[in-house]
């Protein structure tokens, strides 16, 4: 069987903002409008769970509503090649709607609940979340979600795909959200970087090639040089 080269990326709320889901900080961003400190930190949830609940289910209506771009559908042809890893700080579900197969949540999925005393099991969720909805165990449901603040959970699985990759991808994150932002410094010496973002990312001195412009624009334009060069 051939040896595929394992290439890994890692993607934040820009490859989605062509999909109409806003991003985290750019101006006109979603938190622009919400104080993260009100709807998206365990305290906020105990001081006032409805609204933490309302902002959620807005923001699921909006990933619903969303359809895969085309930077998520130009991912997928590099399985054929590559043995590739997915890992997203997106809690959407564009990537799999896209058709990749393998895709690791940091930062939760907004289209699934869990028990607040459970962070192990998860629910689908169908409807609008609300409080007094309860998880089999008897306890409130809250979004399958980590909030600032929490643990990642999945950090661990990580930074182990991401150390002994050949190629890595970042796409559309600002790097400022921890710890997952320190995924881009977690792989070997000689792996091959690359990084697709409209603005400028200091990790030109880290070795990394920039693809400056937009997600749908400069992802398809990588995965055809990577496709065609297998490096
Ligand atoms: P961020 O908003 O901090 O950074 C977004 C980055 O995307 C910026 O560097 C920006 O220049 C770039 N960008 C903007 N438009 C782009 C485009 N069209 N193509 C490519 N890049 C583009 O986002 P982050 O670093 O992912 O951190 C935000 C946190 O908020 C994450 O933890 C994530 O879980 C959460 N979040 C998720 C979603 C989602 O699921 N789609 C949306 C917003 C926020």
């Amino acid at each position: 069987m051939e040896n595929k080269k394992k290439l890994v990326i890692l993607s934040g709320a820009g490859i989605s903002a062509e999909s109409g889901i806003k991003t985290f900080r750019d101006t006109g961003g979603l938190w622009e409008n919400y104080d993260i400190h009100e709807v998206a930190t365990f305290e906020a949830w105990q001081k006032n769970p409805k609204l933490v609940l309302d902002f959620y289910n807005a923001r699921r209506h909006q990933v619903v509503a969303a359809e895969p771009n085309l930077a998520h559908h130009s991912l997928v042809a590099l399985e054929k090649s590559f043995d590739v890893h997915i890992i997203t700080q997106n809690i959407d579900d564009l990537h799999e709607r896209a058709g990749s197969s393998n895709v690791l949540h940091l930062h939760g999925e907004i289209l699934k609940s869990r028990s607040i005393s459970n962070d192990s099991v998860t629910f689908p969720v169908d409807e609008d979340l609300y409080v007094g909805q309860l998880a089999p165990d008897g306890q409130q449901l809250r979004p399958h979600i980590v909030w600032f603040g929490e643990a990642v959970p999945a950090m661990d699985e990580a930074i182990s795909i991401v150390r002994d990759c050949d190629i890595l991808i970042i796409i559309g994150t600002s790097l400022n959200v921890y710890p997952a932002a320190g995924l881009a410094y977690a792989c070997g010496e000689f792996t091959n970087k690359f990084i697709v973002d409209p603005s400028t990312v200091p990790l030109h001195e880290k070795g990394f090639i920039h693809y400056q412009g937009s997600a749908a624009k400069e992802v398809p334009t990588l995965v055809n040089y990577l496709l065609q060069n297998k490096a």
